[in-house]
Protein backbone atom coordinates (compact mmCIF):
# COMPACT_ATOMS: atom_id res chain seq x y z
CA UNK A 1 0.00 0.00 0.00
CA UNK A 2 1.47 3.45 -1.04
CA UNK A 3 1.90 6.45 1.31
CA UNK A 4 -0.98 8.11 -1.12
CA UNK A 5 -3.24 5.46 -0.68
CA UNK A 6 -2.56 5.42 3.10
CA UNK A 7 -4.05 8.33 3.11
CA UNK A 8 -6.60 8.02 0.95
CA UNK A 9 -7.97 5.69 2.42
CA UNK A 10 -7.04 5.62 6.04
CA UNK A 11 -7.50 9.67 6.46
CA UNK A 12 -10.40 9.50 4.88
CA UNK A 13 -12.61 10.45 7.87
CA UNK A 14 -10.86 12.59 8.80
CA UNK A 15 -10.00 14.21 5.54
CA UNK A 16 -14.01 14.19 4.30
CA UNK A 17 -14.24 17.01 7.95
CA UNK A 18 -11.74 19.16 7.33
CA UNK A 19 -13.82 22.03 7.13
CA UNK A 20 -14.70 21.37 10.73
CA UNK A 21 -10.69 21.97 10.91
CA UNK A 22 -10.38 25.59 9.91
CA UNK A 23 -12.22 27.04 12.85
CA UNK A 24 -9.25 26.86 14.56
CA UNK A 25 -7.04 29.87 14.71
CA UNK A 26 -4.39 28.30 17.23
CA UNK A 27 -5.02 31.13 20.09
CA UNK A 28 -4.22 27.91 22.79
CA UNK A 29 -6.86 29.07 24.84
CA UNK A 30 -8.16 25.77 25.43
CA UNK A 31 -4.71 24.23 26.69
CA UNK A 32 -5.24 25.76 30.36
CA UNK A 33 -8.58 23.42 30.59
CA UNK A 34 -6.82 20.29 29.38
CA UNK A 35 -6.07 17.65 32.01
CA UNK A 36 -3.82 15.38 29.95
CA UNK A 37 -1.44 18.88 28.50
CA UNK A 38 -1.60 20.12 32.66
CA UNK A 39 -0.09 16.87 33.62
CA UNK A 40 2.39 16.46 30.45
CA UNK A 41 3.00 19.93 29.59
CA UNK A 42 3.45 18.64 25.71
CA UNK A 43 2.22 20.74 23.29
CA UNK A 44 0.84 17.59 21.19
CA UNK A 45 -1.16 15.99 24.58
CA UNK A 46 -3.23 19.75 24.35
CA UNK A 47 -6.46 20.31 22.21
CA UNK A 48 -4.29 22.61 19.81
CA UNK A 49 -1.57 20.38 19.73
CA UNK A 50 -3.86 16.95 18.77
CA UNK A 51 -6.18 19.55 16.06
CA UNK A 52 -2.10 20.39 14.53
CA UNK A 53 -1.73 16.52 14.02
CA UNK A 54 -4.91 15.92 12.62
CA UNK A 55 -4.08 18.99 9.82
CA UNK A 56 -0.91 17.15 8.72
CA UNK A 57 -3.05 13.64 8.46
CA UNK A 58 -5.37 15.50 6.31
CA UNK A 59 -2.65 17.44 4.53
CA UNK A 60 -0.76 14.03 4.07
CA UNK A 61 2.18 15.43 5.67
CA UNK A 62 1.86 12.91 8.68
CA UNK A 63 0.59 9.15 8.45
CA UNK A 64 -2.15 8.44 10.10
CA UNK A 65 -0.12 4.70 11.20
CA UNK A 66 2.70 7.18 12.64
CA UNK A 67 3.54 7.05 16.39
CA UNK A 68 2.79 10.57 16.95
CA UNK A 69 -0.79 10.62 15.56
CA UNK A 70 -1.43 7.58 17.31
CA UNK A 71 0.03 8.10 21.01
CA UNK A 72 -1.63 11.94 21.13
CA UNK A 73 -4.85 11.02 19.96
CA UNK A 74 -4.98 8.26 22.22
CA UNK A 75 -4.01 10.01 25.12
CA UNK A 76 -6.89 12.62 24.56
CA UNK A 77 -9.57 11.64 27.59
CA UNK A 78 -12.52 12.91 25.56
CA UNK A 79 -13.36 14.93 28.22
CA UNK A 80 -14.20 17.74 26.06
CA UNK A 81 -13.03 20.30 28.55
CA UNK A 82 -12.16 22.11 25.18
CA UNK A 83 -14.71 22.88 23.70
CA UNK A 84 -16.68 26.04 25.93
CA UNK A 85 -13.25 27.95 26.22
CA UNK A 86 -13.11 28.20 22.54
CA UNK A 87 -13.98 31.09 20.92
CA UNK A 88 -14.17 29.75 17.59
CA UNK A 89 -16.72 27.13 18.11
CA UNK A 90 -14.08 24.23 17.33
CA UNK A 91 -16.34 20.91 17.16
CA UNK A 92 -13.46 19.12 18.86
CA UNK A 93 -15.20 15.81 20.26
CA UNK A 94 -16.33 15.02 16.68
CA UNK A 95 -13.14 15.86 14.80
CA UNK A 96 -11.30 13.57 17.80
CA UNK A 97 -14.08 10.55 16.64
CA UNK A 98 -12.72 11.07 13.43
CA UNK A 99 -9.74 10.71 13.90
CA UNK A 100 -9.85 7.82 16.88
CA UNK A 101 -11.51 6.41 13.26
CA UNK A 102 -8.72 6.85 11.19
CA UNK A 103 -5.92 5.77 13.62
CA UNK A 104 -8.09 2.70 14.44
CA UNK A 105 -8.19 1.84 11.04
CA UNK A 106 -4.03 2.19 10.43
CA UNK A 107 -3.22 0.32 13.45
CA UNK A 108 -5.81 -1.72 15.36
CA UNK A 109 -5.70 -0.87 19.34
CA UNK A 110 -4.08 -3.19 21.36
CA UNK A 111 -5.92 -6.52 22.65
CA UNK A 112 -7.21 -4.70 26.45
CA UNK A 113 -8.78 -1.87 24.51
CA UNK A 114 -10.35 -4.61 22.00
CA UNK A 115 -11.04 -6.99 24.52
CA UNK A 116 -12.82 -4.13 26.45
CA UNK A 117 -14.94 -2.60 23.64
CA UNK A 118 -16.06 -6.15 22.61
CA UNK A 119 -17.46 -6.90 25.81
CA UNK A 120 -19.50 -3.75 26.67
CA UNK A 121 -20.04 -3.09 23.13
CA UNK A 122 -21.64 -6.96 22.00
CA UNK A 123 -25.11 -7.47 23.34
CA UNK A 124 -24.43 -11.12 23.53
CA UNK A 125 -21.23 -10.91 25.78
CA UNK A 126 -22.49 -8.18 27.28
CA UNK A 127 -25.18 -9.62 28.99
CA UNK A 128 -22.87 -12.66 30.83
CA UNK A 129 -20.62 -10.05 31.65
CA UNK A 130 -22.88 -7.64 33.62
CA UNK A 131 -24.28 -11.12 35.34
CA UNK A 132 -21.01 -11.59 36.51
CA UNK A 133 -20.35 -8.17 37.80
CA UNK A 134 -23.64 -8.40 39.58
CA UNK A 135 -22.57 -11.91 41.09
CA UNK A 136 -18.95 -10.39 41.86
CA UNK A 137 -20.58 -7.50 43.44
CA UNK A 138 -23.45 -9.05 45.41
CA UNK A 139 -20.86 -11.95 46.74
CA UNK A 140 -18.71 -9.10 47.54
CA UNK A 141 -16.11 -10.70 45.47
CA UNK A 142 -14.90 -7.92 44.04
CA UNK A 143 -14.74 -5.88 46.81
CA UNK A 144 -12.41 -8.86 48.36
CA UNK A 145 -10.60 -8.53 45.42
CA UNK A 146 -10.23 -4.84 45.20
CA UNK A 147 -8.77 -5.20 48.49
CA UNK A 148 -6.37 -8.24 48.07
CA UNK A 149 -4.96 -7.88 44.93
CA UNK A 150 -1.44 -6.31 44.35
CA UNK A 151 -1.62 -3.19 42.49
CA UNK A 152 1.43 -4.30 39.96
CA UNK A 153 1.68 -5.99 35.94
CA UNK A 154 -1.63 -8.00 34.96
CA UNK A 155 -3.34 -7.10 38.40
CA UNK A 156 -3.80 -3.92 38.37
CA UNK A 157 -6.37 -3.73 35.79
CA UNK A 158 -8.27 -6.86 37.54
CA UNK A 159 -7.86 -4.79 40.64
CA UNK A 160 -9.37 -1.65 38.70
CA UNK A 161 -12.16 -3.34 37.40
CA UNK A 162 -12.68 -5.29 40.78
CA UNK A 163 -13.22 -1.94 42.56
CA UNK A 164 -15.02 -0.44 39.65
CA UNK A 165 -17.84 -3.04 40.23
CA UNK A 166 -17.33 -3.46 44.19
CA UNK A 167 -18.40 0.85 43.88
CA UNK A 168 -21.78 -0.21 41.91
CA UNK A 169 -23.32 -0.89 45.07
CA UNK A 170 -25.92 1.20 46.18
CA UNK A 171 -24.90 3.65 48.73
CA UNK A 172 -27.32 2.62 51.05
CA UNK A 173 -30.13 0.83 51.38
CA UNK A 174 -33.28 2.60 50.90
CA UNK A 175 -36.63 2.47 52.85
CA UNK A 176 -40.12 2.74 51.34
CA UNK A 177 -41.31 2.21 54.43
CA UNK A 178 -41.10 5.49 56.07
CA UNK A 179 -44.24 7.01 57.73
CA UNK A 180 -45.66 10.05 55.94
CA UNK A 181 -47.63 12.82 56.70
CA UNK A 182 -51.27 13.18 55.47
CA UNK A 183 -50.11 16.53 53.84
CA UNK A 184 -47.36 14.62 51.45
CA UNK A 185 -49.54 12.26 50.67
CA UNK A 186 -52.29 14.37 49.48
CA UNK A 187 -49.71 16.66 47.17
CA UNK A 188 -49.10 13.22 45.16
CA UNK A 189 -52.10 13.68 44.03
CA UNK A 190 -51.61 17.19 42.81
CA UNK A 191 -48.99 16.71 39.89
CA UNK A 192 -49.43 18.20 36.79
CA UNK A 193 -49.64 15.79 33.82
CA UNK A 194 -47.21 16.59 31.78
CA UNK A 195 -45.51 15.76 28.44
CA UNK A 196 -45.21 12.11 27.16
CA UNK A 197 -41.20 10.73 27.77
CA UNK A 198 -38.89 7.57 27.02
CA UNK A 199 -36.06 6.88 28.76
CA UNK A 200 -32.92 5.28 27.89
CA UNK A 201 -32.01 2.54 29.72
CA UNK A 202 -28.37 2.13 28.21
CA UNK A 203 -26.37 -1.07 28.05
CA UNK A 204 -23.90 -0.22 31.31
CA UNK A 205 -26.86 1.70 33.28
CA UNK A 206 -29.06 -0.83 32.90
CA UNK A 207 -26.43 -4.15 33.20
CA UNK A 208 -24.62 -2.26 36.63
CA UNK A 209 -27.38 0.40 37.52
CA UNK A 210 -30.65 -0.96 36.97
CA UNK A 211 -31.99 0.88 40.07
CA UNK A 212 -31.17 4.07 38.58
CA UNK A 213 -32.85 3.66 35.72
CA UNK A 214 -36.06 2.55 38.33
CA UNK A 215 -35.24 5.34 40.32
CA UNK A 216 -35.35 7.84 37.18
CA UNK A 217 -39.12 6.39 35.99
CA UNK A 218 -40.25 7.09 39.12
CA UNK A 219 -39.31 10.37 39.91
CA UNK A 220 -40.41 11.67 36.45
CA UNK A 221 -43.61 9.86 37.36
CA UNK A 222 -43.83 11.80 40.70
CA UNK A 223 -43.08 15.24 39.23
CA UNK A 224 -46.22 14.64 36.54
CA UNK A 225 -44.25 12.70 33.31
CA UNK A 226 -45.78 10.39 31.40
CA UNK A 227 -43.18 7.69 31.36
CA UNK A 228 -43.67 4.80 28.93
CA UNK A 229 -41.35 1.72 28.06
CA UNK A 230 -39.40 1.80 24.75
CA UNK A 231 -39.00 -1.96 23.49
CA UNK A 232 -35.88 -2.55 21.46
CA UNK A 233 -33.86 -0.48 22.27
CA UNK A 234 -29.63 -0.40 22.38
CA UNK A 235 -26.82 1.17 23.50
CA UNK A 236 -26.54 4.44 22.60
CA UNK A 237 -22.93 3.80 20.67
CA UNK A 238 -20.87 6.45 23.24
CA UNK A 239 -18.42 3.56 23.69
CA UNK A 240 -18.04 2.88 20.42
CA UNK A 241 -18.29 6.36 18.94
CA UNK A 242 -15.17 7.26 21.36
CA UNK A 243 -13.35 4.23 20.81
CA UNK A 244 -13.02 4.95 17.08
CA UNK A 245 -15.69 2.67 15.37
CA UNK A 246 -18.07 5.20 14.13
CA UNK A 247 -20.15 2.59 11.91
CA UNK A 248 -20.86 0.61 15.48
CA UNK A 249 -22.19 4.18 16.65
CA UNK A 250 -23.93 4.73 13.37
CA UNK A 251 -25.98 1.70 13.82
CA UNK A 252 -26.91 1.59 17.00
CA UNK A 253 -27.77 5.16 16.90
CA UNK A 254 -30.31 3.97 13.37
CA UNK A 255 -31.48 1.25 16.05
CA UNK A 256 -32.27 3.10 18.56
CA UNK A 257 -34.14 6.20 16.37
CA UNK A 258 -36.50 3.38 15.07
CA UNK A 259 -37.17 2.08 18.27
CA UNK A 260 -38.00 5.70 19.90
CA UNK A 261 -40.16 7.21 16.88
CA UNK A 262 -42.50 4.28 17.34
CA UNK A 263 -42.69 4.99 20.97
CA UNK A 264 -43.91 8.94 19.70
CA UNK A 265 -42.42 10.80 22.97
CA UNK A 266 -42.41 14.13 22.85
CA UNK A 267 -38.86 13.95 25.18
CA UNK A 268 -36.02 11.60 26.01
CA UNK A 269 -34.88 11.39 29.21
CA UNK A 270 -31.02 10.47 29.56
CA UNK A 271 -29.69 9.76 32.93
CA UNK A 272 -26.28 8.69 31.82
CA UNK A 273 -24.13 12.31 30.94
CA UNK A 274 -22.02 10.35 27.92
CA UNK A 275 -25.09 8.41 26.53
CA UNK A 276 -26.90 11.87 26.60
CA UNK A 277 -23.80 13.97 25.12
CA UNK A 278 -23.97 10.89 22.49
CA UNK A 279 -27.58 11.21 21.56
CA UNK A 280 -27.57 14.38 21.17
CA UNK A 281 -24.76 14.49 18.89
CA UNK A 282 -27.19 12.23 16.28
CA UNK A 283 -28.03 14.58 13.76
CA UNK A 284 -24.29 14.97 13.53
CA UNK A 285 -23.06 10.73 13.45
CA UNK A 286 -25.83 10.79 10.79
CA UNK A 287 -25.06 13.78 8.51
CA UNK A 288 -24.17 11.49 5.86
CA UNK A 289 -26.76 9.25 5.67
CA UNK A 290 -29.74 9.80 3.70
CA UNK A 291 -32.10 7.71 5.21
CA UNK A 292 -31.48 9.26 8.79
CA UNK A 293 -30.10 12.33 8.99
CA UNK A 294 -33.34 13.90 9.39
CA UNK A 295 -34.87 11.58 11.94
CA UNK A 296 -31.49 11.73 13.78
CA UNK A 297 -31.91 15.53 14.05
CA UNK A 298 -35.17 15.10 15.23
CA UNK A 299 -34.90 12.46 17.89
CA UNK A 300 -31.44 14.29 19.08
CA UNK A 301 -33.80 17.54 19.47
CA UNK A 302 -35.90 15.44 22.37
CA UNK A 303 -32.90 14.55 24.45
CA UNK A 304 -32.72 16.00 28.06
CA UNK A 305 -30.68 14.74 30.64
CA UNK A 306 -33.04 14.02 33.18
CA UNK A 307 -31.88 16.88 35.42
CA UNK A 308 -32.80 19.27 32.38
CA UNK A 309 -36.20 17.72 32.58
CA UNK A 310 -36.64 18.19 36.51
CA UNK A 311 -34.76 21.32 36.80
CA UNK A 312 -37.60 22.86 33.96
CA UNK A 313 -40.96 22.20 36.24
CA UNK A 314 -39.00 22.65 39.18
CA UNK A 315 -38.70 19.58 41.00
CA UNK A 316 -41.05 18.30 43.81
CA UNK A 317 -39.90 18.57 47.38
CA UNK A 318 -39.03 15.21 48.95
CA UNK A 319 -39.09 14.34 52.76
CA UNK A 320 -36.17 15.21 55.00
CA UNK A 321 -33.20 13.05 54.14
CA UNK A 322 -30.10 14.34 56.42
CA UNK A 323 -26.64 13.62 54.20
CA UNK A 324 -23.67 15.51 53.21
CA UNK A 325 -23.21 15.05 49.21
CA UNK A 326 -19.82 16.01 47.49
CA UNK A 327 -21.36 16.78 43.88
CA UNK A 328 -18.60 16.27 40.83
CA UNK A 329 -19.95 17.41 37.35
CA UNK A 330 -19.39 14.79 34.39
CA UNK A 331 -17.22 16.29 31.46
CA UNK A 332 -20.13 14.85 29.15
CA UNK A 333 -23.08 17.17 31.38
CA UNK A 334 -20.83 20.49 31.95
CA UNK A 335 -18.92 20.25 29.01
CA UNK A 336 -20.21 18.37 25.78
CA UNK A 337 -24.13 19.23 27.02
CA UNK A 338 -23.60 22.59 29.00
CA UNK A 339 -25.36 21.61 31.73
CA UNK A 340 -24.17 22.95 35.31
CA UNK A 341 -27.20 23.98 37.22
CA UNK A 342 -29.69 21.13 36.56
CA UNK A 343 -28.14 18.53 38.87
CA UNK A 344 -28.15 20.49 40.89
CA UNK A 345 -31.71 22.35 41.34
CA UNK A 346 -32.13 18.29 41.70
CA UNK A 347 -30.16 18.27 44.93
CA UNK A 348 -31.74 20.84 46.01
CA UNK A 349 -34.73 19.66 46.30
CA UNK A 350 -33.79 16.84 48.43
CA UNK A 351 -34.58 18.30 51.90
CA UNK A 352 -31.38 18.56 54.94
CA UNK A 353 -29.03 17.41 51.81
CA UNK A 354 -25.97 19.41 52.54
CA UNK A 355 -24.23 19.89 49.60
CA UNK A 356 -20.73 20.84 47.84
CA UNK A 357 -19.47 20.88 45.20
CA UNK A 358 -16.09 19.46 44.74
CA UNK A 359 -13.11 21.94 44.02
CA UNK A 360 -11.83 21.48 40.04
CA UNK A 361 -15.42 19.70 39.45
CA UNK A 362 -15.00 20.77 36.26
CA UNK A 363 -11.89 18.32 35.46
CA UNK A 364 -12.14 15.12 34.20
CA UNK A 365 -11.92 12.25 37.01
CA UNK A 366 -9.78 10.64 34.23
CA UNK A 367 -12.34 7.58 34.04
CA UNK A 368 -13.38 8.55 30.12
CA UNK A 369 -15.00 5.23 29.16
CA UNK A 370 -12.37 2.47 29.77
CA UNK A 371 -9.36 5.21 29.54
CA UNK A 372 -8.38 4.61 33.62
CA UNK A 373 -8.42 0.70 32.37
CA UNK A 374 -6.11 1.16 29.27
CA UNK A 375 -4.11 4.64 30.59
CA UNK A 376 -3.46 3.46 33.80
CA UNK A 377 -0.62 6.02 34.94
CA UNK A 378 -2.18 9.12 33.34
CA UNK A 379 -5.69 7.58 34.29
CA UNK A 380 -4.58 7.01 38.02
CA UNK A 381 -3.29 11.16 38.29
CA UNK A 382 -5.83 12.48 36.93
CA UNK A 383 -8.36 10.35 39.23
CA UNK A 384 -6.60 10.30 41.73
CA UNK A 385 -6.31 14.14 42.24
CA UNK A 386 -10.14 13.83 42.18
CA UNK A 387 -10.44 11.58 44.85
CA UNK A 388 -8.07 13.85 46.56
CA UNK A 389 -10.64 16.69 46.13
CA UNK A 390 -13.76 14.42 46.67
CA UNK A 391 -12.14 13.29 50.12
CA UNK A 392 -11.39 17.31 51.24
CA UNK A 393 -14.95 17.68 50.99
CA UNK A 394 -15.74 15.24 53.84
CA UNK A 395 -19.17 13.94 52.48
CA UNK A 396 -20.78 11.13 52.96
CA UNK A 397 -20.95 10.13 49.52
CA UNK A 398 -20.16 11.92 46.19
CA UNK A 399 -23.07 12.28 43.52
CA UNK A 400 -22.17 12.75 39.72
CA UNK A 401 -24.73 11.76 37.15
CA UNK A 402 -23.04 9.11 35.35
CA UNK A 403 -22.27 5.53 35.77
CA UNK A 404 -18.41 5.97 34.40
CA UNK A 405 -17.62 8.55 36.73
CA UNK A 406 -19.70 6.80 39.70
CA UNK A 407 -17.24 3.75 39.12
CA UNK A 408 -14.11 5.29 38.36
CA UNK A 409 -14.58 7.71 41.46
CA UNK A 410 -16.05 5.04 43.52
CA UNK A 411 -13.28 2.74 42.72
CA UNK A 412 -10.69 5.29 43.30
CA UNK A 413 -12.56 5.79 47.05
CA UNK A 414 -12.42 2.26 47.74
CA UNK A 415 -8.95 1.56 46.46
CA UNK A 416 -8.05 4.54 49.04
CA UNK A 417 -10.42 2.93 51.84
CA UNK A 418 -12.10 5.50 52.24
CA UNK A 419 -15.97 5.62 53.38
CA UNK A 420 -17.68 8.00 50.90
CA UNK A 421 -20.32 6.38 48.80
CA UNK A 422 -20.67 6.82 45.54
CA UNK A 423 -24.92 7.91 44.51
CA UNK A 424 -26.71 9.70 41.30
CA UNK A 425 -28.57 12.92 41.86
CA UNK A 426 -32.36 11.20 40.96
CA UNK A 427 -31.68 8.43 43.61
CA UNK A 428 -30.73 10.53 46.22
CA UNK A 429 -34.10 12.44 45.07
CA UNK A 430 -36.00 9.52 44.53
CA UNK A 431 -35.06 8.34 48.44
CA UNK A 432 -36.78 11.19 49.89
CA UNK A 433 -39.95 10.71 47.24
CA UNK A 434 -39.62 7.28 48.98
CA UNK A 435 -39.27 8.91 52.46
CA UNK A 436 -42.59 11.11 51.49
CA UNK A 437 -44.30 8.21 50.63
CA UNK A 438 -44.68 9.74 47.00
CA UNK A 439 -44.73 6.75 45.76
CA UNK A 440 -47.17 5.02 47.65
CA UNK A 441 -49.73 7.62 47.47
CA UNK A 442 -49.57 8.41 43.47
CA UNK A 443 -49.13 5.13 42.26
CA UNK A 444 -45.46 5.62 41.05
CA UNK A 445 -44.00 2.59 41.83
S1 LIG B 1 -9.26 24.81 19.51
FE1 LIG B 1 -10.18 26.84 19.87
S2 LIG B 1 -9.22 27.56 21.76
FE2 LIG B 1 -7.96 25.86 21.03
S3 LIG B 1 -6.37 26.81 19.78
FE3 LIG B 1 -8.02 26.31 18.37
S4 LIG B 1 -9.31 28.15 18.28
FE4 LIG B 1 -7.99 28.37 20.09
S1 LIG C 1 -10.99 16.40 25.11
FE1 LIG C 1 -10.08 16.81 27.15
S2 LIG C 1 -8.12 15.69 27.13
FE2 LIG C 1 -8.81 15.84 24.99
S3 LIG C 1 -7.84 17.69 24.17
FE3 LIG C 1 -9.87 18.34 24.92
S4 LIG C 1 -9.51 18.99 27.05
FE4 LIG C 1 -7.70 17.81 26.42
Amino acid sequence: MTVAHIHEVLGRALEAQKERLLPCVHCGFCLPACPTYNRLGDEADSPRGRLHLMQAVVEGRLEPASEAFRTHIDRCLGCRACEPVCPSGVEYGTLLELARETATKAVPQGLLTRLLLTVLGTRLLRGPFFLIGRLLRITRLAALGAATLPSVGPFRAARLILAMLASTMPWRPTSSEEVVSEEMASQAHEVIRRSRVAVLLGCVQEGLFARINRATVRVLEANGYDVVVVEGQDCCGALHAHGGDLEGARMLARSNIKAFEVSEADLIAVNAAGCGATMKDYGTLLEGDPDFAQRAEKIASSVRDVSEMLASVGPRMGASTPCRIAYDHPCHLLHAQGVEQAPLRVLQAVPDAEVQVVAGAEECCGGAGIYSITHPELGGLIGGDKVSAVRACSADAVATPNPGCMMQIGAGLRLEGSEEGVVHPVELLDESYQRAGFYRAGGAE
